[in-house]
């Protein structure tokens, strides 16, 4: 076993889980992080049983469900008619169908638990104030060029894993690949209190479907706060996870929306956006020793809620590569098509819920009675490929 440290570019959920999973096998790792402080960017993710499994296999389950909130369905909504239009049991269903369930929790929450089990891992040195400028690979190893606060850097490692994100410059300078593209989608993003909202919306996920719109919201923090997420079509590219946003601009997005819709985002004081970029399937993510994981691999749209999902998965598939494998270049390739079709098949997935979400009418009532017709046993296998994935 190398003495060399990995170095991972980025803190992220996709950094942090990485680290923990290469550490665990005794491999000395080093995470480089831009921020000064991880502070808790961001708002809810829905994680799923696949997700779940892994933050199981690093010893974390218990402290996410501590924090977290298992809903008992997702709620599907028609934004025309106000009505149900499906249900998707969660809760118990979901639990005993793949052996782990499926949770709703705080970005910073799950990022808290994440870096708790970093600094308390002897192997993993976190470096924050720092990001990776630039990287050069050699026979034996990569030379990282860091910009600090105090100027520039150079570390060498054994091999440099980009989970810097969407905006990876791990991919952009070192792999020389094209940047994500913006979609001409922008999700809003919001918290309130729960007691503020409709008790038939508390203990579930909701996805409100509408012509060039939809609305998610879920409940979070244990379910004292309540999630809410808006995404509508509309041509505004700025990078960012926290960009406020005007509700006056918002709101009449959704006049024509149920009451209660309209009222439940008329709560929030502020709001923050974020132009939603994503990459086209079958992009490389390895050429020798290095690799892409996460967003900085794949971003794709939320439409699936899987972005942090994968970047689990990778992770936790990159660590037992290493691991099995006789050098870097060979664990990073193994990993490379260990992932590549899963991961495509996340980002279709994304893709054509996009489309279907989004309907106008009158297709949008095609899809509705379909939707309406499947029977739930239907509606969980459709989802058992995703759902119930185990790392290896
Ligand atoms: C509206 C919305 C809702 C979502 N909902 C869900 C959901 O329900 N479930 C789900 O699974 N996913 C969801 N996602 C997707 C999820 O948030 C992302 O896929 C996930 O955060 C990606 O993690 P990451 O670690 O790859 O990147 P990030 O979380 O972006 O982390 C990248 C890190 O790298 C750091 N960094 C950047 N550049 C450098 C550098 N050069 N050097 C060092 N550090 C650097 C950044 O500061 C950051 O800390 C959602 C996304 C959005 C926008």
């Amino acid at each position: 076993m190398s003495d060399t440290p990995i170095l991972i570019a980025g803190g992220g959920i996709g950094g942090l889980v990485a680290g923990l999973a290469i550490a665990s096998s005794e491999r000395p790792v080093t995470i480089v992080e831009r921020a000064g402080k991880l502070e808790a960017v961001g708002a809810g993710l829905q994680l799923s049983p696949n997700a779940v499994h892994v933050l199981r296999g690093l010893g974390l389950e218990k402290e996410i469900r501590a924090v977290a909130f298992r809903p008992e369905a997702i709620r599907i909504m028609s934004a025309r008619s106000g009505k149900d239009v499906a249900r998707v049991p969660l809760g118990d269903v979901i639990e005993q169908r793949h052996g782990a369930p499926y949770l709703l929790i705080h970005r910073g929450d799950l990022q808290n638990i994440l870096l708790s089990a970093v600094e308390a891992h002897s192997g993993i040195n976190l470096r924050l104030g720092a990001s990776v400028r630039d990287a050069k690979q050699d026979e034996a190893g990569v030379m990282v060029n860091l910009e600090t606060l105090e100027g520039s850097d150079h570390l060498r490692a054994g091999a440099l894993i980009g989970a810097d994100g969407v905006w990876s410059t791990v991919r952009r300078r070192v792999m020389k690949m094209r940047q994500a593209a913006f979609t001409g989608r922008t999700a809003y993003r919001a918290v309130v209190q729960i007691d503020d909202v409709p008790a038939g919306w508390r203990n579930c996920t909701g996805l409100w479907l509408g012509a060039k719109a939809h609305v998610v919201h879920y409940p979070i923090r244990g379910g004292a706060m309540f999630n809410i997420v808006a995404i509508v079509q509309e041509q505004w590219d700025e990078e960012g996870w926290s960009t406020p946003a005007d509700k006056n601009k918002l709101l009449p997005r959704f006049a024509d929306w149920p009451k209660e819709l309209v009222q439940l985002l008329d709560l929030p004081e502020s709001w923050l956006k974020w132009a939603l970029c994503a990459m086209e399937p079958g992009d490389i993510r390895v050429e020798g020793r290095v690799a892409l994981l996460g967003d900085a691999g794949h971003a794709m749209l939320p439409f699936v809620a899987q972005g942090a999902a994968m970047a689990i998965e990778d992770a936790a598939v990159l660590a037992s590569c290493l691991q099995a494998a006789d050098d870097v270049a060979s664990g990073f390739s193994e990993y490379e098509e260990a992932r590549r079709e899963r991961v495509d098949k996340v980002m279709r997935t994304a893709s054509d819920n996009d489309r279907i979400y989004h309907l106008g009418y009158p297709a949008s009532l095609a899809r509705d009675a379909v939707l309406g017709r499947i029977t739930v046993e239907k509606m969980l296998s459709r989802y058992d490929w995703l759902f119930g994935w185990k790392a290896e």
